[in-house]
């Protein structure tokens, strides 16, 4: 039996909790950083500056899918406003983009009880040609309920998959839901499926169909998916409900395009003495097209632009370079960021701290990170800074946005400020997603969580390490 010595034990235990208290006591930040950063929160609440950039974005520019002509007048007035605002080494970082058009589309259930319904082709779905495709339709909810059809079940038929996404404030039930949309059409035509139609990725009961990219893999032919509102799919479910056949029409006029440059646009507010060290303010700038982008993702760069706005009026100077980077294509591929890293591949270590806004205009509900273990005290502090908005203190596996995954996957530390994302999904790729849809003051809030966050992130006493444990897995 080991004999105890308790002198030695009790100096060992002093020895540990003087040194805990010690390392509880370092200050993350100096005084004079944390009072920059009530200042700051304080102008951010009163600040109506993203609210005019995303006024200006969506009525100048307004749609902006990579390719089109509005994706070129995004990275135009993106150059300007950075200008604008003061923004520092504002320059533009080409990128090659898929181009693909939309068209028009048409969804009409023939059988039992004819109805013509609105539609969206989902993103980079082919087209049907002018006479369209009409079949008999069989009704599955999922992925998992089409392979569990015996074989031939939809040879020559149009697949509807009805499964509904489930509202959340973190967006999980997204994750869960979107798969259809992605792996759906591709799934469906390896069983000889010849059409697809998807419940919308969404959680509103308006008649607004939700757009959203498809990914056709290379072992199935490319076929025709359309996406229709949620009380319309509600209706078509009631219509297979009947019993009887299910006939149904689609037509689409999408097709691709040869590729087309875009860009990734870049603004810094320069550091100071750790100015060689970079903290990445991530938001995209192209939009899907049948809205106005205004909440996907015109919130995020306006945040974003209103961030580093407000930091770069400030007296004090940032310690860390803070790097504005409005990211092309994000819907389609990610070739802004995928572009962005290839280009910058020599200064991904530099890259200590990154933030993304794409989960609308807010408020922010709650603080996450992924940072090294070591550097969870100082994330606490930011917490403590942001008090006053009454956020909640999530966990340190915050996953960050598609934009910032390739830096994030290499290592970079995330702070995430969470965007409540209860209404998110109601407008997300729709018709619907227009100035009309942002909130002032929950944006104001929002500008105020990021630009504290940021601030103190840019601030911060100590390194910002690079985190080694394995990426959570996308909710
Ligand atoms: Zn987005």
């Amino acid at each position: 039996m080991l004999k105890l010595n308790y002198p030695i034990l009790i100096g060992l235990l002093l020895a540990f909790f003087n040194a805990a208290t010690a390392a509880d006591k370092t200050p993350s930040f100096s005084r004079a950083d944390l009072a920059a950063a009530a200042t700051l929160r304080e102008k951010a609440s009163a600040d109506t500056t993203a609210y005019q950039l995303i006024e200006s974005l969506t009525t100048e520019v307004g749609p902006r899918p990579a390719g089109s002509p509005g994706d070129k007048a995004a990275v135009e007035w993106a150059l300007r406003e950075m200008k604008r605002l003061g923004f520092a080494n504002v320059h533009t970082e080409n990128v090659w983009v898929p181009h693909w058009v939309r068209g028009e589309a048409e969804f009409s259930v023939l059988a039992p009880y004819p109805q013509t319904m609105p539609t969206l082709a989902l993103g980079g779905s082919v087209g049907t040609g002018d006479e369209g495709i009409e079949a008999d339709a069989v009704m599955v909810k999922d992925l998992d309920a089409l392979a569990a059809l015996p074989s031939g079940a939809v040879k020559g038929k149009i697949v509807f998959f009805s499964n509904r996404m489930d509202r959340a404030r973190d967006g999980a039930g997204y994750g869960k839901a979107v798969a259809v949309r992605a792996a759906g059409p591709s799934k469906a035509s390896e069983a000889g499926a010849i059409g697809v139609v998807i419940r919308s990725v969404g959680t509103s009961d308006a008649r607004f169909p939700h757009t959203g990219t498809t990914r056709y893999t290379n072992t199935a032919p490319r076929i025709p998916a359309l996406a229709i509102s949620n009380p319309d799919a509600d209706a078509l479910v009631r219509q297979f409900g009947s019993g009887k056949p299910v006939r149904l029409r689609i037509r689409s006029s999408s097709r691709d395009l040869p590729p087309m440059p875009s860009a990734n646009v870049v603004g810094e507010i320069p550091g100071t003495d750790l100015a060689n060290e970079i903290v990445i303010l991530g938001a995209h700038l192209d939009s899907w097209d049948p809205g106005v982008g205004a909440l996907d993702d015109g919130a995020g760069v306006a945040i974003m632009m209103g961030v580093a706005n407000l930091i770069g009026s400030l007296d004090a100077k940032p310690r860390r370079t803070i790097r504005v980077v409005l990211f092309a294509n994000e819907e389609f591929g990610t070739s802004g960021s995928l572009g962005y890293l290839a280009a910058n591949e020599a200064d991904v270590p530099r890259h200590v701290l990154g933030l993304e806004a794409d989960f609308g205009a807010g408020p922010v509900w709650r603080l996450s990170s992924r940072v090294a273990p070591a550097q969870l005290p100082a994330v606490d502090q930011i917490f403590k800074a942001l008090a006053p908005l009454k956020l909640v203190r999530g966990d340190n596996e915050a996953r960050g946005g598609a934009d910032l995954e390739g830096l994030s996957k290499r290592g970079m530390a995330i702070l995430e400020p969470g965007l409540d994302g209860t209404h998110y999904f109601d407008v997300h790729h729709t018709a619907n997603d227009t100035l009309a849809q942002i909130d002032p003051k929950a944006l104001r809030q929002s500008l105020a969580a990021f630009a504290t966050t940021v601030w103190l992130g840019a601030q911060f006493t100590g390194t910002w390490e690079r985190v080694t444990t394995e990426k959570p897995a996308r909710r």
